[in-house]
């Protein structure tokens, strides 16, 4: 590191915790940003990194404005694409990498790395959650939150990483060898950045290819791209009790079996969340566990009080028996089936935002519970021509109106039970908000002003 010129692109939250990584260790860094020095301070301001960013960069080029003198590597965020024109003019043989790659790179700490289309975030927090409990140190870094490089460098080696990965962090990898490598499935998502769906999954297969051959690479029994992915690591599954997987559920109890011998880790009625996708999270994480050789008693107790994270179909308010579900992080179509699938309460569902490309034609299939459709966004008409035909279907100009509605048709049902207004979008959120937390928030703002009574704080 010392002496040698290494230029940062994007510079957010990745960018930022790269480029002081890089400062702590010697180097001279360089952060790039296609946006104005304006706009990226402005962001540095707003996402709470004025104190880092000063720390990370010795010099700024922003603007588009791209440096002459050719550097002696380069990290990228996850953002950013590996087809930019500026990587375009880098001497032949410059190393671009990954900041995880980075922050792996200087990580004594184990790393279980967890990617699939959905459950990532729940999965990589339950992960640090059970390994916590059973005494050991864990951080959950990624992309859910802090970047691996803000404190890897820091990290005692008994300590254990639970690592959110995405498919674009995936791309940059060359290194990057994990303990554990988690695929928790795979489903459509990011069509308009990949050309197509194989793409897509062919992005996350080298995870399997990376994970360590003395470590674990762990996959769901219905993921059937993942199950015959090459890796030379050992395999291990969850998912259904199908005589191959090693964590599975069986007459209404997780169970596992360790050195032959069936444990029943605890009934799922106890598990903390309790919606179909979190019992599959559940079992991922033990699988984690497992092969980590926590302990059951430790493991159980933390699936029971393992408090889930907001924004994913999180319980936030009430009026009288109507419940409001804020599941504003389902921003595909394959998070809004699993909220659906099986629900037993009457819905209305709040859907659309910006679309990734996906087809909504597998949400007919999951309409059982659905009284109404309320579509906002971009999106809405596209989602609205393939659901009218199944089910009443409105549309709404914001989220203040999306929530009246929704909840009116709940209150015409007159149920003595009530019913739920859910937001479940299958969209991102770009359209009409700067994220996606932003619009569970709106969300939450509208049921309030109907006079509901709140469940959590705002800004959690
Ligand atoms: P990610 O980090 O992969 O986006 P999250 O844990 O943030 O995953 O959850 C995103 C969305 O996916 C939420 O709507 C959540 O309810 C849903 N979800 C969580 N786990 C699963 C799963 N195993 N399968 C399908 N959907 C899931």
């Amino acid at each position: 590191m010392k002496g040698k010129t290494w230029w940062v692109v994007g510079l957010a939250r990745s960018g930022c915790a790269a480029g002081a990584l890089l400062r702590r260790h010697g180097a001279h860094v360089l952060g790039i940003d296609d946006n104005s020095e304006e706009m990226v301070r402005r962001r540095w301001k707003s996402e709470s990194l004025s104190n880092l960013a000063p720390r990370a960069f010795d010099e700024l080029a922003t603007g588009g404005v791209w440096p002459s003198h050719p550097p002696d590597a380069v990290v990228i965020s996850p953002g950013v694409s590996l087809n930019h024109p500026g990587l375009a003019q880098l001497p032949a043989g410059t190393p671009v990498i990954g900041e995880m790659e980075l922050g792996a790179a200087f990580c004594q700490a184990d790393l279980v790395a967890i990617t699939g289309t959905n459950g990532k975030s729940t999965t990589t927090e339950l992960v640090a959650h059970l390994i916590r409990r059973s005494g050991r140190r864990a951080e959950a870094l990624g992309n859910l939150g802090t970047p691996l490089c803000q404190i890897a460098d820091e990290l005692p080696d008994d300590a254990v990483v639970s690592l959110e990965v995405s498919s674009f962090q995936l791309e940059t990898v060359r290194d990057f060898s994990p303990l554990i490598g988690m695929v928790l499935n795979l489903a459509p998502d990011h069509l308009d950045r990949y050309p197509d769906l194989a793409s897509y999954y062919q992005s996350k297969q080298v995870l399997a290819r990376r994970t360590r051959s003395d470590g674990w690479f762990i996959t769901w029994t219905e993921c059937t791209e993942a199950l015959n992915w090459p890796t030379s690591a050992k395999k291990l599954l969850f998912g259904q009790d199908n005589g191959q997987a090693e964590v599975f559920y069986r007459d209404g109890s997780l169970c596992l079996t360790r050195d032959d011998r069936l444990v029943e880790l605890l009934p799922s009625e106890e598990l903390a969340l309790q919606t179909p996708p979190n019992l599959l999270n559940a079992l991922a994480a033990v699988a984690a566990g497992l092969t980590l050789n926590l302990d059951d008693q430790a493991m159980a107790e933390g699936l029971r009080d393992f408090p889930g994270l907001a924004h994913r179909q999180q319980w936030v308010a009430d009026l009288g028996p109507i419940r409001f579900i804020n599941d504003t992080k389902a921003t595909n179509v394959h998070a809004v089936c699993a909220a659906l699938q099986g629900y037993r309460r009457p819905v209305a569902l709040i859907v659309g935002g910006s679309g990734k490309g996906e087809s909504y034609e597998p949400l007919t299939q999951v309409l059982d519970s659905v009284v109404q459709v309320v579509t906002i966004g971009e999106e809405g008409p596209a989602i609205g021509l393939v659901l009218a035909d199944l089910v009443p279907v409105t549309s709404a100009d914001n989220m203040e109106e999306a929530v009246a509605t929704a909840t009116k048709k709940i209150e015409a049902l007159g149920h003595e039970n009530g019913g739920d207004v859910m937001l479940s979008p299958a969209c991102a959120s770009f359209d009409m908000f700067a994220n996606y937390r932003q619009r569970g928030e709106a969300f939450l703002k509208s049921a309030i002003r109907l006079g509901a009574q709140s469940k959590v704080n705002f800004h959690e």
